[in-house]
Formats: C-alpha cells, sequence, structure tokens
C-alpha cells in the first residue's frame, strides 16, 4: 500500500485500539500541543496518549475538539500519576482528567507506575468501580512487571488490557511480550524511537536504507510485527507523518530476525521510583 493510500481503516486494531497513536510527553506549550494533536487526527490517528503527569491533557483536548474528527473514532488514553493513587484521588483527579480533555469518558486508563501512593486493593478498587460505571472502558497498567500484574490480577474484577512499557530494539522485552500474550494483555510500546537513539543504530539505518525509508519506521514496522502497539511522539507535521507512513512499510523475514538478533540494551526511562 502506498503512503497517500493510507486511511484510519489502514491501522491494524487489537481488540478496538489502534496499533499506531500519537504520544504527547514534552509536547509542553499548549498551543503546539494542539497543533500536533489536531494534525494526527486529521492525517489519520485514532489513538492519543497522554497523562496527568504531563501537563498537558486540555491542550491535548483543544487538539481533539479542534480536529474534524468525532470524539467516538478516537482511542484516548490517559494515565493517573504516582500521587494520585489512593482511592478517593483516582476518582477525583480522574474526573479532573476527564474535564480538562473535554470528554465524559475514558477509552483507557493506565496506572502510571506501581509506585507511591500505589496499593492494590485501593487503587484498583477505584479503578474497577470507574470501569463498571462506564467512565473507563478499559483498564490499563504501565511500567509493570509480571509479579505487579499477577498480584493486580488477583484484586481486579475487570480485565488488564494493557500494559505500557518502554518498547524498542534496543529494549525488546521479550520476557514481558511473552507473559502478555499468554494473559491476552497488549503491549504498548512507549519510547518506541528509544527517544530517537534508533537513529544511531547501524542495523536499524542498513535496513532503512534498503527500503528507502526512516529509522524510525523501521522501528515502528519491527514493532508492529511483534504484535506490539507503539505510540511516538512527534511534534511536527513532517515527523507525524514519517510515522504515519511506516503503516506502510512491511519488513520481511530477514529485516525482523536482524532487529529481534540485535544484542544491546538501553533503557531511556528510569526514574529513581521504578519497581526494577
Ligand atoms: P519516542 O517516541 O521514542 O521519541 C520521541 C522523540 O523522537 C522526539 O524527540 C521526537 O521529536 C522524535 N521523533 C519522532 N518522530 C520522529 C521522526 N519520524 N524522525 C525523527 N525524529 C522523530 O519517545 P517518548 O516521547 O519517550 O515516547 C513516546 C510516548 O510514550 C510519550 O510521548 C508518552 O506518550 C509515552 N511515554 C510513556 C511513559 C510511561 O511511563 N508510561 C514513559 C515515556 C513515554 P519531535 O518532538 O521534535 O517530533
Amino acid at each position: 500500500m502506498s503512503s497517500s493510500e493510507l486511511t484510519p481503516e489502514s491501522v491494524p486494531s487489537t481488540k478496538g485500539m489502534p496499533m499506531l497513536g500519537l504520544g504527547t510527553w514534552e509536547n509542553e506549550d499548549p498551543d503546539q500541543c494542539a497543533e500536533s494533536v489536531r494534525t494526527a487526527l486529521e492525517m489519520g490517528y485514532r489513538h492519543i496518549d497522554t497523562a496527568q503527569a504531563y501537563g498537558n491533557e486540555d491542550a491535548v483536548g483543544e487538539g481533539i475538539a479542534a480536529a474534524d474528527v468525532d470524539r467516538a473514532d478516537i482511542f484516548l488514553a490517559t494515565k493517573v500519576w504516582i500521587s494520585n493513587l489512593d482511592y478517593e484521588d483516582v476518582l477525583e483527579t480522574t474526573q479532573e482528567s476527564l474535564d480538562r480533555l473535554g470528554t465524559d469518558y475514558l477509552d483507557l486508563l493506565y496506572v502510571h507506575w506501581p509506585s507511591r501512593t500505589y496499593e492494590p486493593e485501593a487503587t484498583l478498587e477505584a479503578f474497577d468501580e470507574l470501569y463498571d460505571e462506564g467512565t473507563i472502558r478499559n483498564i490499563g497498567v504501565s511500567n509493570f512487571e509480571p509479579r505487579h500484574i499477577d498480584a493486580a490480577r488477583e484484586q481486579l474484577d475487570a480485565p488488564i488490557f494493557a500494559n505500557q512499557v518502554e518498547t524498542h530494539p534496543m529494549l525488546q522485552q521479550t520476557e514481558l511480550r511473552d507473559y502478555a500474550d499468554e494473559h491476552d494483555i497488549e503491549i504498548v510500546a512507549y519510547s518506541p524511537l528509544a527517544r530517537g537513539d534508533v537513529f544511531e543504530m547501524d542495523v536499524l539505518s542498513e535496513i532503512a536504507e534498503k527500503h528507502g525509508v526512516s529509522e524510525a519506521q523501521v522501528s515502528l514496522a519491527w514493532l508492529r510485527a511483534n504484535d506490539v502497539t507503539a505510540i511516538p511522539k512527534a511534534t511536527s507535521e513532517a515527523h507525524i507523518r514519517d510515522n504515519w507512513e511506516s503503516l506502510s512499510l512491511e519488513l520481511d523475514e530477514a529485516d525482523l530476525e536482524r532487529i529481534s538478533n540485535v544484542d544491546r540494551t538501553r533503557r531511556k526511562v528510569d526514574p529513581g521510583f521504578a519497581p526494577w
């Protein structure tokens, strides 16, 4: 398929979640952030990822309102920050997120990290309540290791839809991917371009040159071929489009194997409160 033929329907989806979305961390200038979201939606993106901690939920909401796309056609995800994970705070701050985003429901609400005020019983009771009343359509976790998911599954009545974790060719997360497969949980790759470091990988550059595309597209196509959803952050129209065009790129078996054999580990997001 050529890139000019790409439509929202060209994006594969897993259980209703489009496998390519727009990340918004550090897209902090409100006008710029709203413009990036509008541009992406009008290009065909239908999955937007934000978080309470990014300080841009109102700008994301403005971008959604400005785009000529129905809210019902958008898969919108946000995350509850680590200081807001007490039972009451989950309920209160989720309402605040909804108000900022200008919507009355979320397609996916994540626990951002299993850290600080996270306590499975109280936190997840609030998530179950939001799910039961229809305020959130799916429950997600982020930066969870298998042991955290095991404990969360014990606690929750609702299913865990997704685990959002850093995933790219230099952090392939095979253990987490296998665990997710076994438990019917989607993996959403954050920092799918390793925050720009994929551009320095010779293997990716060689494959990119062979196909006449960017390293970003190669990384995103490799994730997609491995059933992983990706949410690259891009600000400019050029980057948003480059990532969109990854949907036209089909890597061959040899390309996929070369990337899967990359023997280098680099984690880009590693705050002091991380559970590993
Ligand atoms: P990323 O998507 O791997 O990389 C973003 C960087 O790559 C930006 O500097 C961006 O520049 C640049 N870029 C994007 N597309 C490009 C292209 N086609 N060509 C060249 N450069 C390109 O990193 P990320 O922002 O860390 O991760 C993506 C999203 O995942 C975040 O925005 C956020 O929504 C989510 N996330 C979640 C967590 C979590 O704890 N759950 C942690 C980190 C990230 P421009 O901005 O200039 O376009």
